[in-house]
This record gives C-alpha cells, sequence and structure tokens, in this order.
C-alpha cells in the first residue's frame, strides 16, 4: 500500500495524470465523464477498483506520439497489477473506442493468477487478453482467433492457439512487459479517437470537430475464479416505459458487458420465469447491487445502469451511465426524481427536449425492427402509419369504411383530398414541402404523412409507384411510413403504441406554471379542438375556414354558390350554407368552452372546390343540371397562372363579399347561440392575405354592419374583435397602418415566407435538401422561422404595430408556432401567444417553459 502511495506520488507529478479518490478534482472538460462519474461513485462510498485518470491534453500527447510514463501508472497498482483501459469522453453520448481488459497478463502473471483463481480461469483470461490485443492493438483480423475459442476447448488449449497465433501474423513473440502492453494500448486507444471514420461517426452524434477524450486505467475485477464471479449490469427502471423495474443481465464467470452479447448462460437479475437469476445464485451480492443502484441514482441526480463485477461473492462498481431511454421513459425518470427531491421541477423540466415529446404523442416504429426504407422524403407529420397502398380519396374512404387502414399516396393532396387524408392511416406525397397542404392537414390531424418524396415516381394511370431501385408497388401493397424521419418502408413494420401517462401529465402542469407566453392551437373542427383541449391549448388561434366546405353536401352548394350568374343567387346559395357554418361555429364555441377562438374568414381560391378530370365535370354538369360546357369554361375562367398570388383571401372577400357576409353572420349567430348555453363568448374575426388597410376597411364596415343587423334580430348583444392575418411582406411593413383598423394581427409565417424568399412552398421541397446542404439556406425556411428575413418583418410589423396601437395582440399561427426556436423569437419579440397545430402543443408548452427558465437562470446571474 505504502509503495503504491509513493508510486502514485510519482505519477502525480506528470501532469494529465490523477489516480482518482473521492476527493480527485477531474474537471469533464479535462478528465472525461467517465472519470468524474467514477469519483462521484467513489465519494459515494461504492467499492470502486483503483483508478488511474488521463487527461485529455495527455491522450492528445499520446496520440501524436508522446508516451507518458507507463510503468508509473501501473506501479499505482502495485505488484504485477491486471487492468483495463476505458474511454472517457467528454460526452457519454459520442461513444469511443471499446474498453480493453485484462492487461498486464503475460506469462509470469498467469502464473500467479492459477494460484488463486485455478489453472483453467487464469488460462482463460491471458487467451482473451491475447485475443483482444491482438484485434484491438495489433489489428489483426479477428477470424483468426476464432478457433482458439471454440466450443469443449479446454482454457489451456485457447491460451497457446491464441499466443501461437499472435507470434505467427506479428513474427514476433507476444509481449511480456505490462508496461509495453499498456503502452500500446493507450496509444491504440488515443488514435483510434482521432481516426476518420471515428471522427465522422461522432460529428453525426453533435460532437464538435474538437471533440476531447480522456482514458481511465482501472485495476481490474476480474470476474472469473473461485466463488461466485461474473459480471453484470443493473438499473432499476425499464428503459421503454420508465417505471420502476429492476432489470439487467448477469452472467457467471464472466468479463465487462459479456452477459449484454450472448444468451448462453446469461441469467436475470430478479426471480422470474426464465430462469435462476442473481437474486437466486448471490442474494447477498445481489442486495448490495439494489442498494448501490439506489444510492447512484440519488448521488448522480440520474437514472443510471451500473455495470458490475462479482468476485468471490462481493459486488464491485465500474461505471454507471445514464440509462438508454425512450421520450416516455424520459418523461418519466424526469418527474419521479423530481417527485423524489432528488432535482428540483424546473431541472425535470429542462431535461426533456421538447420535440421528443412528439414521440410521445404518436405510435412510432420499434426501434428494433430491421427496415427495408425504398424512398425517403420530407418528414411532414409525425409518427408511424402501415397500410395498403390507395391512389386516390375515394378509395382512401373506401377502405376505411370496409376497417383495411391505407396508406394515401398523390403527386400531391389539395382540398379536395382532405376527406380522404382523414380516412388513411398515412398519407404520402411526391411533391411538396413542411407546410405544403398535405403536410400542413396531415399534422392537424396527425396523420403521419411524408411529403416531397421525389425518389419515387409515381404513376396514377397505371396505378403503380416505383422506387428509385426500380421496385415497383401496386395498389393494395402494403408500406410503412415514418412520418418522424420521413422514410417510407415495404410491408408492414412492428410499431410501439403512443402513450400519455401521468408523469406527461405532471410535466406538462410544471410547464405552464412557469411559462409566460400563451399557446393556442390550429383547429378547423370541433374534433381537431377538442383534441387542443386535451393538450391543454389556451385557445384556437386559427380556425381555417374553407375546410368546413369539403363536406359532401356543402361542397355541391359550393360549388351552386360558385356558378351563380348574380349576387342574389350566389346569396341563395350561401343562405343554404348559413346554418350549416353556424352549428360549425357554436360546436367549436361550445367545445372550446369560453376560450377564445379565431375563426379566419375563407381564404383559398375559388377554383380549389372544383373538379379537375373529364368525369368529374360531367358529374357536376349532372348535379347542377348545367350544360357541360358551361362547367368547363367557368373552371377555365376561374384558372390563374399564379393562383397562391391570385384571387383570394380579403381580395376574394371585397371582389365577392357575399361569402365574408355570410361568414361573419353565421359566426355572430353561434356566438349568440352558445353564449346562451355556456360561458360568454368574444369571437375573433381574422381577415387573411391583407396588404393595404383599406382592405381591412371595407371588410371592417361589412362586418360591424351584420353585427348590427344581427343585435336587432335576435335582440342579443355580444362583442367581437376584429384583425388581421400578417402574410404578406407589405402588410408587415405597413403594420402600423393597418393597427390602425385592427384589434390583432397574427403572422401567418407559411405565407410570409413564401412571399418573402419569392418561393413556391408547395414546389420548394424539391430543391430544399440540395440548397440546405449547400448551405444556401441554413435550414428550410418553412420548416425553421428565417430569423434575419421574415424575422426582420416580423419585428418591424411587431414594433410599428404596436407603436400605432399600445393594446394591439400579436401572435404567430404558421407551422412555425410550435418550433422551439420560433417560440424563443416570438417570445424576445414581446408576442402574446404561438399558435400551432394540436399535435405540437405540448412541444410548445414546454418549450416556452424552458425559455423562461433559461431567462430566470440569467436574471439571477445579473442580480448576484
Ligand atoms: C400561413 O400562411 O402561415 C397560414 C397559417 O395560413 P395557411 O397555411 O392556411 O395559408
Ligand atoms: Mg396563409
Amino acid at each position: 500500500m505504502l509503495r503504491a502511495q509513493t508510486e502514485g506520488a510519482r505519477l502525480e507529478k506528470q501532469p494529465g495524470f490523477q489516480r482518482l479518490h473521492a476527493e480527485a478534482h477531474v474537471p469533464i472538460p479535462d478528465y472525461g465523464n467517465r472519470a468524474r462519474c467514477l469519483v462521484r461513485l467513489m465519494r459515494l462510498g461504492m467499492p470502486v477498483p483503483d483508478a488511474v485518470a488521463l487527461s485529455v491534453a495527455a491522450v492528445r500527447a499520446i496520440a501524436a506520439g508522446q508516451m507518458p510514463d507507463v510503468a508509473s501508472i501501473l506501479a499505482v497498482f502495485g505488484a504485477d497489477p491486471v487492468v483495463s483501459v476505458r474511454s472517457s469522453p467528454e460526452n457519454p453520448a459520442w461513444g469511443g473506442p471499446g474498453t480493453v481488459l485484462n492487461i498486464g497478463l503475460n506469462e509470469k502473471v498467469c502464473a500467479r493468477l492459477a494460484e488463486h483463481l485455478g489453472d483453467d480461469a487464469a488460462a482463460e483470461i491471458y487467451a482473451r487478453f491475447v485475443q483482444s490485443y491482438s484485434v484491438h492493438v495489433a489489428r489483426l483480423d479477428a477470424e483468426e482467433f476464432a478457433a482458439c475459442f471454440q466450443p469443449g476447448i479446454p482454457a489451456a488449449e485457447s491460451r497457446d492457439l491464441a499466443l501461437r497465433t499472435y507470434e505467427l501474423e506479428m513474427e514476433e513473440p507476444f509481449p511480456q512487459d505490462p508496461a509495453v502492453q499498456l503502452g500500446h494500448v493507450l496509444r491504440s486507444m488515443a488514435r483510434a479517437w482521432e481516426g476518420t471514420t471515428a471522427r465522422l461517426l461522432r460529428q453525426a452524434k453533435g460532437a464538435p470537430a474538437d471533440a476531447a477524450l480522456g482514458l481511465i486505467v482501472q485495476r481490474m475485477a476480474l470476474g472469473l475464479g473461485p466463488g461466485e464471479c461474473g459480471a453484470g449490469v443493473m438499473q432499476l427502471v425499464s428503459s421503454a416505459t420508465g417505471a420502476p423495474q429492476i432489470t439487467g443481465r448477469y452472467q457467471s464467470q464472466a468479463q465487462g458487458r459479456e452477459a449484454l452479447d450472448g444468451e448462453n448462460g446469461v441469467a436475470y437479475l430478479t426471480r422470474d420465469a426464465r430462469g435462476p437469476s442473481l437474486q437466486d445464485i448471490c442474494p447477498a451480492a445481489f442486495a448490495d447491487l439494489e442498494a448501490y443502484a439506489r444510492e447512484a441514482r440519488r448521488g448522480l441526480r440520474d437514472e443510471v445502469q451500473i455495470e458490475f463485477t462479482i468476485e468471490g461473492g462481493e459486488a464491485r462498481i465500474l461505471d454507471a451511465a445514464a440509462v438508454q431511454r425512450s421520450a416516455r421513459a424520459a418523461v418519466r425518470i424526469a418527474v419521479d426524481l423530481a417527485e423524489d427531491g432528488i432535482i428540483p421541477r424546473e431541472e425535470a423540466l429542462a431535461r426533456i427536449e421538447p420535440r421528443a415529446l412528439t414521440e410521445m404523442l404518436h405510435p412510432q416504429i420499434d426501434p428494433r425492427t430491421q427496415r427495408d426504407v425504398f424512398a425517403h422524403g420530407i418528414a411532414a407529420s409525425p409518427g408511424a402509419a402501415t397500410g395498403r397502398i390507395v391512389f386516390n380519396s375515394n378509395a382512401a374512404q373506401a377502405s376505411a369504411a370496409q376497417d383495411e387502414p391505407c396508406i394515401l399516396v398523390r403527386f400531391e393532396t389539395s382540398t379536395e383530398d382532405v376527406r380522404g387524408m382523414h380516412a388513411a392511416s398515412g398519407v404520402l406525397t411526391e411533391r411538396g414541402g413542411v407546410t405544403s397542404h398535405a403536410a400542413v392537414i396531415a399534422r392537424g390531424i396527425g396523420v403521419p404523412c411524408v411529403v416531397g418524396a421525389s425518389d419515387l415516381n409515381l404513376n396514377p394511370r397505371e396505378k403503380t409507384l416505383t422506387a428509385r431501385d426500380g421496385r415497383v408497388f401496386r395498389e393494395g401493397d402494403l408500406i410503412t411510413l415514418d412520418g418522424s424521419s420521413g422514410e417510407v418502408l415495404a410491408g408492414a413494420v412492428p410499431t410501439v403504441e403512443a402513450a400519455l401517462d401521468d408523469a406527461f401529465v405532471s410535466l406538462m402542469e410544471w410547464a405552464d406554471a412557469v411559462r409566460d407566453i400563451g399557446v393556442r392551437a390550429n383547429a378547423d373542427t370541433p374534433a381537431d379542438a377538442q383534441l387542443a383541449r386535451s393538450f391543454n391549448a389556451e385557445g384556437i388561434g386559427l380556425c381555417r375556414t374553407e375546410h368546413m366546405f369539403f363536406e359532401e353536401d356543402r361542397l355541391t352548394v359550393m360549388r351552386e354558390m360558385i356558378f351563380a350568374d348574380t349576387p342574389e343567387d350566389r346569396r341563395a346559395a350561401l343562405e343554404v350554407l348559413l346554418p350549416m357554418q353556424r352549428d360549425d361555429f357554436a360546436a367549436l364555441f361550445e367545445t372550446m368552452q369560453g376560450q377564445p377562438v379565431c375563426i379566419r374568414l375563407f381564404d383559398p381560391p375559388l377554383h380549389e372546390f372544383l373538379p379537375s378530370g373529364r368525369e368529374a365535370m360531367l358529374d357536376l354538369a349532372e348535379a347542377l343540371d348545367l350544360p357541360v360546357s358551361r362547367v368547363v369554361s367557368r373552371i377555365e375562367a376561374l384558372q390563374e397562372f399564379n393562383p397562391m398570388l391570385g384571387m383570394r383571401g380579403v381580395r376574394l372577400g371585397i371582389t365577392v363579399p357575399e361569402i365574408y357576409e355570410m361568414q361573419a353572420r353565421a359566426i355572430f349567430e353561434a356566438t349568440i347561440e352558445a353564449s346562451r348555453n355556456g360561458d360568454p363568448v368574444v369571437p375573433e374575426i381574422m381577415i387573411p392575405l391583407v396588404s393595404a388597410r383599406r382592405e381591412v376597411e371595407l371588410v371592417k364596415t361589412r362586418v360591424d354592419a351584420i353585427a348590427a343587423a344581427v343585435r336587432t334580430e335576435k335582440g342579443a348583444d355580444f362583442n367581437y374583435t376584429l384583425g388581421v392575418m400578417v402574410e404578406t411582406p407589405r402588410a408587415a411593413l405597413r403594420a402600423g397602418d393597418i393597427a390602425t383598423t385592427s384589434d390583432f394581427l397574427s403572422f401567418g409565417t407559411n405565407d410570409l415566407t413564401q412571399m418573402t424568399y419569392g418561393l413556391s412552398r408547395d414546389d420548394a421541397g424539391r430543391f430544399m435538401s440540395t440548397y440546405v446542404s449547400l448551405g444556401v439556406y441554413p435550414e428550410d425556411p418553412f420548416h425553421t422561422l428565417d430569423p434575419d428575413g421574415v424575422g426582420e418583418l416580423l419585428l418591424i410589423a411587431a414594433e410599428r404595430g404596436r407603436d400605432a396601437r399600445p393594446d394591439l395582440t400579436l401572435s404567430i399561427c404558421g407551422e412555425h408556432g410550435g418550433s422551439p426556436e420560433s417560440i424563443a423569437f416570438c417570445r424576445r419579440a414581446g408576442f402574446d401567444y404561438v399558435s400551432c397545430s394540436p399535435f405540437r402543443v405540448p412541444v410548445a408548452r414546454l418549450a416556452a417553459a424552458q425559455l423562461a427558465l433559461t431567462d430566470r437562470v440569467e436574471d439571477r446571474k445579473i442580480a448576484e
């Protein structure tokens, strides 16, 4: 012992080398995560074998060829030590070179070990070391050693064979000097970290280019020998759900993580039907391990998996690493740690990646599945869906009617496809980007969706889908979509169901208690609104009313309205739609129980309501009792070169005012009805695609007149607000002027991004990945709000709007509303709320809470 201490002193004269003990100072940036973890375990009084940490600087020097005084490291462990070397990267998620065990084994040590362990165990350890040294350090082919470890071969023979194989391949005897062995192991691991493949691999996991690695030399707990010996891992929770459950594996007469690799001879930890468990084999060690694991959880403030070795019935702790966890488990673990007083609630909130919550809200492909991917697209709406291919909405509805799950495959979708999308389990389009029609609708209704799968060739006439590798899929073939990754897979694959447990509910409540920006949902139907409420949205920030006109009975009346020649005929058709709209709004108000509901007046171009194929035109002519030539010419007359820049939104509201009049009346009548039945309703009416104040004035005059008329007719009073959807750059620039006639401004960043960039939101998917990969755009601006261009417009508009009208309500309702980066932007800009599709509401609530918490910490720092 004394000698080891003296040698320790010699070691510590070398900068960058430290013997680990409870008081050792090993900052993570200097020594890596594992060194720090071992010191903490030692501090907790755990039986951790002696260890020496090599700093990041020392490891870099070794990689560059400067060998340290290796003998002084070994000397710390006393005479004839057997040690392992483990990597200690700054962040465990980056991985690192694999552990090398049993360093120090040579003829002499083998003979000495044989005295305690018996000949067989000693020979086996030696043979294993020769093999792993040959493969990891001398870089010999692992295959060469396969013969040495055939079942039934005595240990001594394995050892001799391994030594002979080494000699034959390397043309020199196996090195006997432990210092030489250790030096080579250290150099090989230091260099492996610097290798190109390893660098690329860890960079893919988010590591910086100069990611740091420390190394740990640790006395081996052998795991082989007389009495109960072996190795295994233990954790206290399930990785899938986070629920308390002692899980892990143990293998007698084994080392390192061997118990995890094979099935033969593996024991589980607790008693169950699968065979003898560690609890049966060695109850005392099991009890100690459980106590250590609980102590590690408390001391390391996380659920950890402990790696252990048992020697003669005594447990030793070699390492503790954060438990692998699904999103669901991450939430449960964080909440349970907070409930047990181990971490504060704020920390539990900070530990969950907001986007990971979407994983909990949708079924996911089982991570253990072998994926047969035949196409890639843009991940437009998360979750996994399996179904038979259908190529049109009618087929999707027919399939749903027979309870047969289907995937609707289209070039792109339009309003006509909405019902088919509702019927389908998933939607796949060849074109489109993250704010294309398919993406927006699918996200809203929670249907998994992949868009812009341009490596597919769709032939709707032949009803085939051809993959780039030549495989042809036909109507009725089973495929699976992964809307979280954008992959399209052949066949059906196992999925893991969505689960919202109590822990999720608690986490969300804690988030709401600290959040300081409102979160509403975009919802078009009472079903969406119900969903929004179940995710605790604080109202509806955008109801896209046009979707209400696609029900079968309404579509025909809508078309009659479009074909009307006079305002009177148009009004007559709209009269039929009025009660339907009124019921829609009344149901929305009732579902939202007094929470705010922002209704956007009709937005899309009218031609979207007309059929495109010859056959459908004939049907329409028949339904409307018109000559087919009239139908064709009306459809042609409504065609536009740039419909997204054409007769839509407020432009339609001004030139065909009867539509907005009908909608205003429906809103006000529903307001009276719903207020009578429940909480008072104050509807918010929003005008889309505004670019000039005069547009707002014209609409406002008519809406106010309708309100006055309804008040008189019904003998009831109500309030409402009228605001503008800022979707054109001009509206943003003229926000000061527009705000004088508006109660609120809500930024429709889908169109605003489209118009600021001059980039079609439906077509940009075709080249977006090239643009992003070449760094033309840092990200897809339809996905992540462009803070520089579109963001500047938002800031200008917010400032000018609020200057003109200090009580102006500001919000965002484009698809960006649910992304944590945009929420940060809107919060900084002083917005009142964000609105996003219902399934993103939890993500927004958590992201907003995390931002508020970060600000609190900053404020505290400033105050100190
Ligand atoms: C927008 O343009 O951002 C928006 C929310 O409206 P829509 O997606 O319906 O065009
Ligand atoms: Mg828009």
